[in-house]
């Protein structure tokens, strides 16, 4: 602190994931307060500050043009304005830009303030009814499904509770590999839309909540996140997912040799393992 000049200071603001009426009341207030505001996408956001009445000067702040932005924001709050970070939805920097702009700000010594709200994440994590005293948030899985079922296998025996965010685009196949490789018995809670209105929430088995969300004809648009239960500590190093136990055993064996062991060791269907043993091998 003792470092910190009297100059203007970057607020880092969240806005509601759906419903407009989450905005808080120091939220609003900071916008209408500040000289600028940067935002993910300014016509997006023109919706909401029109919704509060609010008109100021934007700036936008995405992915590819962060770095850009930096020098500006800093020469700014040493003039003395003030800024608010915004993203399209929710807190900023959680799968939102502003990660590398917060770091630059800090380091020049300006104070960056956090004004708390809405966050997918946190929505989602209150109504899954899975344990929250330790979790892992992932963010999005891999786009590619090769990666993503790696990403996947890597966390098959995290005891945490996973979260993930999903898009309308890859739900499907994002939750065919976590069956695939986490398997068909986890529970898990998909939830689409939070605080919008067409709010829903899908609980069960993996496996169940695949077969709903596959029903469901709605499950191609929205807004998803995705929470599992962490792997069972207490069956310790004795439990391994069939991709695991699969994967180890293709790099020994043909693929038809690796399913009839790895039906023996598990009690899996022969079949079954060997359709994935010919999915983990690529055939
Ligand atoms: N910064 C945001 C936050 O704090 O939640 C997240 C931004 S990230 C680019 C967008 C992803 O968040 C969506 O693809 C979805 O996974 C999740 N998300 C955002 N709003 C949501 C909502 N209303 N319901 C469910 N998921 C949502």
């Amino acid at each position: 602190m003792n470092n910190q000049r009297q100059a203007g200071q970057l607020y880092i603001v969240a806005t509601p994931i759906g419903n407009l009426g989450d905005i808080s009341m120091r939220a609003t207030e900071i916008l209408q307060q500040v000289e600028r505001i940067l935002a993910e996408d300014t016509r997006h956001s023109k919706h909401l500050l029109q919704h509060l009445g609010i008109q100021k000067p934007m700036w936008s702040c995405h992915e590819h043009n962060e770095e850009q932005r930096i020098q500006y924001v800093l020469s700014a709050l040493a003039a003395g304005e003030s800024l608010a970070l915004i993203s399209d939805a929710g807190t900023p920097l959680i799968s939102d830009p502003g990660y590398r702009l917060v770091m630059a700000v800090a380091e020049q010594g300006y104070q960056v303030v956090p004004i708390p709200g809405p966050s997918a994440l946190i929505a989602a994590l209150s109504i899954a009814g899975l344990p929250t005293d330790r979790f892992t948030f992932e963010g999005f899985l891999p786009a590619k499904s090769s990666a993503r079922v790696k990403r996947l296998q890597d966390l098959a025996e995290e005891t945490r509770t996973l979260v993930f965010y999903e898009s309308s685009h890859r739900i499907r196949a994002s939750l065919d590999d976590i069956q695939q490789v986490i398997g068909p018995d986890r529970e898990m809670v998909v939830m689409r839309e939070l605080t919008k209105r067409h709010e829903q929430v899908f609980r069960g088995s993996v496996q169940r909540v695949v077969e709903q969300v596959a029903a469901d004809p709605n499950h191609q648009k929205g807004e998803f996140v995705l929470v599992i239960r962490g792997a069972d500590a207490s069956a310790g190093a004795l439990q391994i997912s069939s991709t695991i136990l699969l994967q180890g055993l293709l790099d020994e064996l043909s693929a038809s040799k690796a399913a009839s062991l790895a039906a023996k060791l598990t009690g899996l269907p022969r079949k079954q393992m060997y359709e994935q043993a010919l999915k983990l091998s690529g055939k």
